[in-house]
């Protein structure tokens, strides 16, 4: 980092968040090169960033179809090759962990994206980053406001509030969740996201994945995480100090502001790309206790959060598989939560598992989540 510039590695750059972090990147160019990209099978996107940034190293999980004379590696080796200094892991589902692993342990600088790498392993990844004095910078917006608000405190905070939108059914009766339709499903009220993030923001799923995260992030017990329905999506957190003196950090709902964060930390630059709240458009910020019990999936991740072991690589794994039957219109929307129930209580955890026991835990869930979702398609239920 010499020069001032740092090198960046971009594991899922086609993505929701990849794109919006190159977009970041292109704001800023005398910050940041771009050494490795790796995406999933988006291969036209691929090949046009590619032709754009001239990365030295490139992946991706399809063959590339296109001739590029960088050089092909893993995501582990791009996660880890010596020119990196900050790896943004932007990748979905499961893929994230074993890069995360790479960068953490050749010291690189994590920007962290995905949700599931600190879900699943948390354990594993936070000692990991310990042992070779590694940091994991969060991009989430909730997480980033925590990190945020806590830059020159010294002690632990005693609790966080995570805020949530409450997602565009908070106000729909059981009856009405039932017949929500994909395409209202997608339909977020403030945030512009992935598809598989913004069903389970629907579901609230993703505030429980949100909650585990936190915990692993910040060393916070469950029972000091609460959660608060704030519908403007203003406020991206709020800490509360021993002294009970409360901080928060607002800004408009745009992941671009966390992505900049976490890339330029400890700067804050200015960026004209980046949107402005406007006081004036504001006219109220409501906050109120989130509802528990009528979002089963929230109470489902909570509960694997807080029994651990490899319940919440099981949660993680029967989500995905729901959430992409759900958009395959083959089960409803309430279907989401029976399915990730289901499989839950038919496994059997492992405590204190090892990465090979969290990703066989994630393979059962998947194969017996893929089994109920087709007894549910041919109506045997
Ligand atoms: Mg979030």
């Amino acid at each position: 980092m010499g020069d001032g510039i740092k090198k960046i590695a971009i594991l899922g750059s086609t993505g929701s968040i990849g794109q919006q972090a190159l977009d970041v990147i292109h704001a800023l160019p005398d910050r940041f090169q771009v050494i490795g990209l790796a995406v999933g099978k988006n291969q036209e996107l691929l090949e046009r960033q590619i032709s754009e940034l001239q990365p030295k190293v490139f992946y991706s999980s399809a063959e590339p179809d296109f001739a590029y004379g960088g050089e092909f590696l893993s995501m582990e080796e791009i996660a880890s090759h010596p020119e990196v200094d900050l790896v943004i892991i932007a990748t979905s589902g499961k893929a994230g962990l074993s890069p995360t692993l790479a960068a953490l342990r050749t010291g690189k600088v994590v920007a962290l994206a995905s949700k599931e790498v600190l879900v699943m392993a948390g354990e594993i990844i936070t000692t990991e980053a310990t042992l070779h004095q590694s940091q994991i910078l969060p991009v989430d917006s909730e997480h980033s406001a925590i990190w945020q608000c806590l830059q020159g405190e010294g002690g632990k905070p005693q609790r966080l509030f995570l805020t949530a939108s409450g997602g565009p059914f908070y106000r729909y009766s059981q009856s009405q969740l039932s017949g929500v339709t994909v395409e209202q499903a997608l339909h977020h009220p403030t945030w512009k996201m992935g598809r598989k993030v913004t069903i389970d923001s629907a579901t609230l799923m993703n505030k429980g994945l949100e909650v585990i995260e936190a915990h692993w992030l910040f060393d916070i017990p469950f029972e000091n995480i609460e959660i608060l329905i704030h519908p403007q999506s203003i406020v991206h957190s709020i800490v509360e100090f021993a002294d009970g003196s409360m901080k928060a950090q607002l800004g408009s709902p745009d992941m671009r502001l966390p992505i900049q964060y976490a890339l330029c930390y400890p700067e804050r630059l200015s960026n004209p790309g980046l949107p402005r709240l406007d006081w004036s458009k504001i006219q109220s910020l409501n906050f109120e206790p989130v509802d528990y019990n009528k979002f089963p999936c929230l109470k489902l991740a909570l509960e694997a959060g807080r029994l651990g072991g490899t319940y919440p690589a099981v949660l993680c794994a029967a989500d995905e598989v729901a959430v992409e039957r759900f958009l395959n219109h083959s089960i409803s929307f309430t279907d989401i939560a029976r399915m990730v129930q289901k499989t839950l209580e038919q496994h059997q955890s492992v405590a204190q598992p090892s990465l090979e026991e969290i990703l066989a835990a994630d393979a059962w869930a998947r194969e017996y989540a893929e089994r109920l979702s087709l007894c549910q398609t041919s109506g045997i239920r």
